[in-house]
C-alpha cells in the first residue's frame, strides 16, 4: 500500500505570505481585523481568531484596529476609505494580484479600452476594475464581448483564470481592433495544483482532497479527481472513514491553495495510524512522500 501527495498542493505563495503577515502582526497587536475571511479555510480562520485576528465584513464594524488586506486585494474606494480612517493598513495583497491591478490601470492610462478576463462578482476582479479610469469591460466568455470596434484594446486577467479562456477571448477581440496589448496576469499556482491532482489521480485508487468546503480552488481539485477515481473532500482528519481504504492499494492526497500544512500533516498521520503503516507519522508536510 502506498500513500503519496500531489507534487503541487497546499498554500500558494500569496496565501502563505498573507498568513505569515497576519501571524506576525498578531504577536504585536491584541486586536486585528481582516476585511472578509483571510482565506477560504475555516480552521485557519478560527486559529487566527484565537490569536486576535477577526474577520469583519465591512469597515463600519472596525473600531480603529489595524486592518489586514487579504491576498486578492480591495477596491480603490475601500483603500481610500481606509486611509481616511487613519488606521494601520497591513497590505497582504498578493504581488501577482497587484500586478494585475497595476497593469489594468497602466493600459487604461495609455488609452486602451481594457478587457478584464474573469468573473465580475469576484473580489479580485472588482478590485482590478476599480483601478481603471477609462472604458473597460469584464468578460468571462467571447459571447460577452460587445459587438463593436475599438481603437486600442488592452487585456488583463483575473489571476486564477484558465489560459484557454484568455485565448478564446483574445481570438475574438483580434477582429475588433488594429491594436491589441495583452498582459498575461494569470498565476500558475491554480493550474499547477490542478495538473498535479490530475496526474496523481490517474495513478491511485482513491484520492483525499483536503481543504475548505467553501474554497472554490479545492472544490475544483475534487471535481478533477472524481473524473478518475473515488474522491473524498474533507476539511480535517476527523472526517476520515476507515471503510474508504478497503481493498485500496494506492492513496493520493492533494490540497487546495488555501489549505494549511498542519491540516495536511494531520490527515496523513491519521491515515498512517488507522492503517498501521510501517512508514510512520511525520512532523512536516515536506516529509510526506510526494508523487
Ligand atoms: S493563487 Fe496566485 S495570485 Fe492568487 S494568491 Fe496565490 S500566488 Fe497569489
Amino acid at each position: 500500500m502506498k500513500i503519496r501527495i500531489a507534487k503541487n498542493s497546499g498554500f500558494c505563495f500569496g496565501v502563505k505570505r498573507a498568513i505569515k503577515m497576519a501571524m506576525d502582526k498578531s504577536e504585536k497587536y491584541n486586536k486585528l481585523s481582516t476585511l472578509g475571511p483571510i482565506i477560504h479555510n475555516p480552521q485557519m480562520v478560527s486559529k487566527l481568531e484565537n490569536q486576535g485576528v477577526k474577520s469583519i465584513e465591512s469597515l463600519e464594524e472596525s473600531s480603529g484596529e489595524p486592518i489586514i488586506i487579504r491576498s486578492h486585494g480591495i477596491t480603490s474606494s475601500t483603500y481610500n476609505q481606509l486611509h481616511k480612517m487613519n488606521v494601520e493598513i497591513i497590505d497582504a495583497t498578493c504581488p501577482y494580484v497587484k500586478n494585475a491591478q497595476e497593469s489594468g490601470a497602466k493600459l487604461s492610462k495609455e488609452g486602451y479600452t481594457v478587457f478584464i478576463v474573469g468573473s465580475a462578482n469576484h473580489p479580485e476582479v472588482k478590485a482590478i476594475s476599480s483601478y481603471i479610469d477609462g472604458e473597460s469591460y469584464i468578460v468571462k466568455t467571447p459571447e460577452e464581448i460587445p459587438k463593436k470596434n475599438f481603437s486600442k484594446i488592452g487585456v488583463v486577467c483575473q489571476t486564477t483564470q484558465q489560459f484557454s479562456k484568455l485565448e478564446a477571448i483574445v481570438q475574438k477581440l483580434i477582429h475588433q481592433s488594429k491594436e491589441i496589448r495583452i498582459i498575461n496576469t494569470i498565476c500558475t499556482a491554480t493550474t499547477l495544483r490542478q495538473e498535479s491532482t490530475r496526474k496523481l489521480a490517474q495513478d491511485c485508487d482513491i484520492m483525499i482532497v483536503i481543504g475548505g468546503k467553501n474554497s472554490s480552488n479545492t472544490k475544483m481539485l475534487a471535481v478533477i479527481s472524481k473524473e478518475f477515481i473515488p474522491t473524498y473532500h474533507i476539511e480535517t482528519e476527523n472526517e476520515i472513514k476507515e471503510k474508504w481504504f478497503k481493498n485500496v492499494e494506492n492513496i493520493g492526497l492533494t490540497a487546495g491553495a488555501s489549505t494549511p500544512d498542519w491540516i495536511i500533516t494531520n490527515v496523513y498521520n491519521k491515515i498512517i495510524n488507522l492503517l498501521g503503516f510501517p512508514s510512520g507519522t511525520v512532523n512536516n508536510v515536506e516529509d510526506i512522500p510526494g508523487y
